[in-house]
């Protein structure tokens, strides 16, 4: 594959982001199956290109950073990554290079890999002196005071060297995960997304009292120093490890190649039966003196590899399908399915895409079906693996949460609902009633939707005609002057007229632009309420598909109360796009530049008024340009395809004439 460096840029650019998401913020916002396929792309790029790699590419350092909320600890030895594989070819691979660098006879410990949150852990004279995180693998975050409330950490030892720090991962056992979660369902709390960031978020919180709440354990796996002790290999550490009161990770010795993935398959069929979620399984030479004579790269130790097992996929069965109806309106299908646990949480359904994806899969309720949580954060269903069921799931015809009928966009499988009084869709329908380029409604953004919402004075959009001024002066942080100047401004939107009350419907393709030209078209609301969808298709500028979706709006007996409701509030059905007078019938004007005299919407507008178009990209069938200061490409485009160019002066004397 051809790759480009812009294409290189992007892609660091974007791990880089998901690192800090991951990382510093403990919310992922892909999964890792998804995050190490990109980084493989980037690996792939710069074996290819080594001359572009950048010293911040995430190839390059260890991914995380020390947060100022904590203190910075130095680690004596660094806290490494270690390089991943995803094949046992790679893992063949790893132990060849190991043959090939070592003459003399080597042996390995396999280990499973734990998912959770690297640490080093200090302890002076058998008492745990200072923890920290790993950060950026040479500086970590002080969290010595969380540490302490790590369930199964050792705050003394049994027979330790008078210094001696250990290396392990912090977790969030399944049973923990699933006890907080279902509390915090009680509390009406978001739940805690995974095991792993849960563990992360957790040790990194500033009062340990909340950490000592998340119920977190450990389990070590390296000696990083230890003062006055000599050990021959990593295998005789774990047992010292274990010896001295932590827990210990499982370790077991592998002499040949064969051992080693042999020793990684049963930890991967063994998965489920951990307490806790791996992600992997981790090949180390044994020989620590061997170990040193290796060294590391700038990321990981040559030692060891990390084998990643592939995105868990399991069978489960259907046991209902249900519709969710989205902000935007569109019906997203979801299986719910009998509970399984996959890549660290309990999974009760998984998302279906669309109706095209039900339809290919024949899918329906009873079936057993794949599931996988991959690509995404939430689950999907892979495909049938049982089919048990007659026939296939229907989409309804109608939406399940308002009773309006739905409808396919033209461009896609996406199937949406049409009612005008959707309670799904309410915040984002009122939102955009009352937008700028709709009724223009000052002081009534979201947040102000959202509490009249919270405090039920709203359902639908024309009910904000109908509100009271001691309500909304009830509503949280509204106060009596603000909610005053609300209902006046509410109240000077009655007038506004025919083209923005069209575009406040929000039917789909008749934004300010078409709505305007049907205001142009129809001296009144009731006048375009009774035209058909021939007659709305012979306007110029209004094609076959928006004819329908209007004729479809006005029929639908939500919209119909809606306008009765705005009808009773005195808001006025006129148009006020009246044509000054029609002298730039059929030209079409395209702006550029900074105006000096008006906005651009305003030089649109009066465009509009004596009967031109403006349009925004230039073509042959442009009739003027008009360039103010600093005019960018669009001139050029003009002056190459011979399109006339005027001045702002020019243009005045056009209108004045
Ligand atoms: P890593 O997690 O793949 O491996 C290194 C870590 O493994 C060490 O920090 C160590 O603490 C831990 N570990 C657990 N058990 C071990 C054992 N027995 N022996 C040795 N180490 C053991 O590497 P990384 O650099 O920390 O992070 C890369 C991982 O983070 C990838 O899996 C990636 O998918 C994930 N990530 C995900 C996102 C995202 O957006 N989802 C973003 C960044 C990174």
């Amino acid at each position: 594959m051809e790759y480009t460096i812009e294409a290189y840029n992007q892609l660091v650019e974007k791990l880089l982001a998901l690192s800090v998401a991951y990382y510093d913020n403990d919310a992922p916002l892909v999964s890792d199956f998804e995050y190490d396929r990109m980084n493989n792309e980037l690996k792939r790029m710069e074996a290819e290109h080594p001359d572009w790699i950048r010293p911040d590419s995430p190839t390059q350092h260890v991914g995380g950073h020390v947060s100022e909320a904590f203190a910075p600890v130095e680690h004596e030895v660094p806290l490494e990554s270690l390089q991943d594989v995803f094949s046992f070819e790679e893992v063949a691979g790893f132990v060849e290079k190991m043959d090939a660098s070592v003459p003399e006879p080597h042996d390995y410990v396999t280990e499973p890999k734990i998912d959770g949150l690297s640490v080093a852990v200090e302890y002076r004279n058998g008492v745990l002196y200072r923890g920290a995180t790993r950060g950026n693998g040479a500086v970590g975050e002080d969290v010595t005071e969380n540490l302490r409330t790590v369930r199964n950490l050792p705050k003394t030892l049994h027979d330790a060297p008078s210094r001696i720090i250990v290396r392990g991962e912090v977790y969030m056992s399944h049973d923990s995960f699933n006890t907080i979660n279902a509390q915090r369902e009680v509390e009406s709390l978001p739940p805690l997304a995974n095991p792993r960031n849960a563990a992360a978020g957790s040790l990194r919180q500033q009062d340990p009292a909340v950490c000592a709440e998340r119920m977190l354990d450990i389990i070590c796996f390296n000696i990083q120093l230890a003062e006055g002790v000599t050990y021959e290999t990593h295998y005789e550490t774990l047992e010292a490890m274990a010896a001295m009161g932590f827990p210990v990770v499982a370790h077991t010795l592998c002499r040949t190649p064969q051992e080693c993935t042999d020793t990684i398959t049963a930890i991967g069929e063994g998965r489920e039966n951990y307490p806790f979620d791996i992600d992997g399984a981790v090949v180390k030479l044994n020989s620590l003196a061997q170990r040193t004579a290796l060294g590391s790269t700038a990321k990981y130790p040559r030692w060891a590899v990390a084998y990643k097992y592939p995105p868990e996929k399991k069978p489960s069965r259907v046991t209902d399908i249900l519709i969710q109806v989205g902000r935007t309106g569109v019906l997203t299908p979801k299986a719910v399915i009998e509970p399984i646990r996959l890549a660290g949480t309990t999974v009760t359904n998984a998302t279906l895409h669309n109706q095209d994806f039900i339809e290919k899969m024949g899918v329906n309720v009873g079936d057993t079906v794949l599931v996988q949580k991959a690509g995404e954060i939430i689950p999907e269903v892979l495909e049938v693996v049982k089919k048990d069921s007659k026939g296939c799931f229907r989409f309804p015809a109608t939406c399940p949460a308002c009773g309006a009928p739905v409808v396919r966009d033209e461009d896609g499988a996406a199937i949406r609902c049409t009612g005008a009084e959707c309670p799904a869709q309410r915040l984002r329908n009122i939102v955009h009633f009352a937008s700028k380029d709709a009724m223009d409604i000052d002081g009534l953004g979201p947040a102000v939707v959202e509490a009249l919402d919270k405090a039920e004075l709203i359902r639908t959009p024309a009910e904000l005609y109908y509100l009271e001024p001691q309500s909304v002066a009830a509503v949280e942080r509204m106060g009596k002057k603000s909610a005053e100047n609300l209902i006046a401004n509410i109240a000077d939107s009655k007038t506004r007229g025919l083209a923005r009350l069209l575009c406040a419907f929000g039917i789909r393709q008749v934004g300010s632009k078409a709505a305007k030209v049907l205001a142009r078209h129809f001296a009144t609301l009731d006048e375009l309420m009774t035209a058909s969808e021939e007659e709305l298709t012979n306007i110029d500028d209004v094609g076959p598909v928006t004819a329908r979706y209007i004729v479809q709006w006005f029929e639908s007996s939500q919209s119909q109360h809606q306008i009765r409701l705005l009808r009773e509030a005195g808001v006025s059905f006129a148009s006020v796009e009246e044509l000054v007078d029609d002298r730039f019938a059929g030209k079409t004007f395209v702006l550029t530049g900074a105006l000096e005299r008006f906005t651009r919407s305003e030089a649109e507008a009066i465009i509009e008024r004596f009967g031109g178009k403006a349009s925004g990209s230039v073509s042959k069938k442009t009739s003027y340009v008009l360039a103010g200061a600093d005019p960018g490409s669009k001139l050029t485009k003009a002056q190459t395809l011979g399109v006339p160019v005027i001045s702002e002066e020019e243009f005045l004397k056009l209108i004045e004439e």
